[in-house]
């Protein structure tokens, strides 16, 4: 399957922002510019809107006129046709003219020099004539002179300071309307600019947009694709650990997962809960729990402990009823924690074919005695602690008498069964403590430990007696009576094991064979086997 991120290439997010930042600081930096440009032009609109700006030749054309008006009302004083009050009337609105409040008229008042010189000339000329006038004394008609003498020249420097004023006024109002143009001009590109980059923020805004759209499209389709992944993987691992589960039941082993400090089990088969006796997989479980017999538990833990590993070690496990299992375990780590696995598998058959096997290596399988090598074996170890412990020990050779004949006139069957009936006659005669086993054919032998020739005698004779009398058939009306000769001997310092001692009972009991059989006869020195 194609990863999603193969189909497309991925958003890069640091590229996407450089670009968008940059646009932004663009637009920014336009914004600046513009409310300069703008601040620029405002400033300069506002000082062509200042009041009285363009006051100047209003100013001089209004001096020029009121001077003009004083120069005929002076004339006209002259010829009487003015009074001195109308003189002083108009005087005072020169002067009132020329001393204007504001801002009117103040540059030409104080700049270009040449008509602000005349005009003050002319505003001092004028208070004067107004003072005169004022005079209770006055004397209009000197000053109507006075007037008209400087008129001339005072009207001829006003019409110049008017003309004067129009062309500067004209000049700086273009001058004005130049800047204007262009500030207006500056502002408009400023503008265009800022125009320009927001529409080009605003494109790339749209544009990223829709590509984020699309990988936010696409990451949800991965996403879904994830999802299902994930799902298929889940499902996948949940059927392999249901597999695990059902190989793990249903496999012949015994198996469990527990925690070594808190014995939380992680796992434990159908086989092993059941073969414990509950009827649900316990919530903890030791390994010590398991183990019945204390020198195994000891020597598993410890070897477990030790090398963190036991193999293949015999163990009987389970409560009520143990049974016989090979154990083998492992210290592992699971979730940061110490656990002990541990697997094993029944050899309960096993170990009853082993314990079958044992006997029928140790029992003879006519009388259900001891065999000959069973019996020497724990003949050997009976006769070694009897004298480690200086007890007495003697042993009785049992045979039957003429036996052959026995098979001869009753059959092989029934010579068998002359022979179980001599064991078991034989058996019940012993203490728990002796030792008895058929040595071969007809011949039987028994160890009794704690016993001397004196008291190995009188059970010989008891064993001997018990046999004559018995009263079998080997077959209804067909009694089978038999006898046996036993030889006795006592373990002395000089036999070196028990086939010496035995030695010496078979001399004994031949003894009796040839001395006419049907009795029982201690080992002597010196005894002779025909
Ligand atoms: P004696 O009094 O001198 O002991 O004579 P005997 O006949 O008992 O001794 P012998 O050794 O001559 O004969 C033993 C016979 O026991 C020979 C053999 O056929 C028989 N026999 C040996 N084992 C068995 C057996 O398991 N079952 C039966 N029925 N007979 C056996
Ligand atoms: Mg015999
Ligand atoms: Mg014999």
């Amino acid at each position: 399957m194609q990863s999603p991120s193969a189909k497309t290439p991925p958003v890069a997010p640091s590229r996407w922002l450089n670009g968008t930042y940059w646009l932004l600081a663009m637009v920014a930096a336009m914004a600046v510019a513009t409310s300069t440009a703008l601040w620029w032009t405002v400033r300069e609109t506002q000082s062509l809107a200042r009041p009285y700006q363009q006051s100047d030749p209003w100013y001089v054309s209004s001096v020029h006129s009121e001077l003009a008006r004083v120069s005929l009302l002076a004339r006209k004083l002259q010829t009487g046709e003015a009074s001195a009050h109308e003189l002083q009337n108009g005087v005072d609105v020169l002067l009132g003219t020329l001393d204007q409040p504001h801002q009117i008229g103040m540059r030409l008042r104080e700049e270009p020099p040449q008509p602000a010189a005349e005009l003050k000339e002319l505003l001092r000329h004028t208070a004067q004539w107004s003072s005169r006038l004022d005079r209770p004394d006055a004397d209009a008609r000197a000053v109507a002179t006075d007037i008209i003498g400087r008129s001339d020249a005072l009207l001829d420097s006003s019409r110049k300071a008017v003309a004067a004023a129009y062309l500067s006024n004209t000049q700086e109002t273009g001058h004005a309307r130049q800047q204007l143009h262009d500030r207006f001009t500056v502002l408009s590109a400023v503008l265009g600019g800022l125009l320009a980059g927001t529409a080009l923020l605003i494109w790339k805004l749209v544009h990223d947009a829709r590509s984020a759209s699309a990988a936010s499209r696409q990451l949800a389709q991965a996403n879904r694709q994830l999802e299902v992944r994930v799902a298929n993987r889940t499902r996948k691992i949940e059927e392999g650990r249901a597999l695990l589960s059902f190989i793990l039941d249903t496999s012949p082993s015994d198996v469990v997962l527990a925690e070594v400090q808190s014995g939380r089990v992680h796992f434990i088969n159908r086989k092993l809960t059941e073969r414990l006796g509950l009827k649900a997989p316990p919530q903890t479980l030791f390994l010590q729990q398991l183990l019945n017999d204390p020198q195994t538990r000891q020597r598993f833990m410890q070897a477990l402990d030790q090398y963190g590993q036991v193999d293949a070690m015999e163990a009987l496990i389970g409560g009520r009823n143990p049974s016989w299992s090979s154990l083998s375990a492992r210290l592992i780590e699971v979730d940061g924690q110490l656990a002990h696995l541990l697997w094993g598998f029944d050899i309960s058959t096993h170990k009853a074919l082993e314990a079958q096997l044992r006997e029928l290596a140790t029992q003879d399988p006519l009388s259900g005695l001891l065999n000959r090598r069973a019996f020497m074996e724990r003949g050997t170890a009976l006769f070694d602690h009897c004298r480690r412990h200086a007890q007495p020990c003697a042993v009785l050779m049992i045979d039957i008498d003429h036996f052959k004949r026995i098979n001869d006139l009753h059959g092989h069957q029934a010579g068998d069964d002359a022979i179980r009936a001599c064991a078991q006659a034989i058996g019940q005669v012993l203490r728990d403590a002796d030792l008895l086993g058929r040595l071969g054919g007809e011949e039987f032998a028994a160890l009794l430990p704690h016993s001397s020739t004196g008291s190995a005698m009188v059970i010989a004779e008891r064993i001997r007696g018990a046999i004559a009398r018995m009263d079998i058939e080997s077959a209804p009306g067909h009694p089978m009576a038999f006898t046996v000769s036993i030889g006795a001997a006592e373990m002395a310092p000089q036999h070196p094991g028990i086939e010496h001692l035995l030695a010496e009972a078979d001399r004994a009991l031949y003894r009796a064979k040839a001395t006419g059989r049907d009795k029982v006869l201690a080992y002597e020195p010196g005894i002779r086997q025909s």
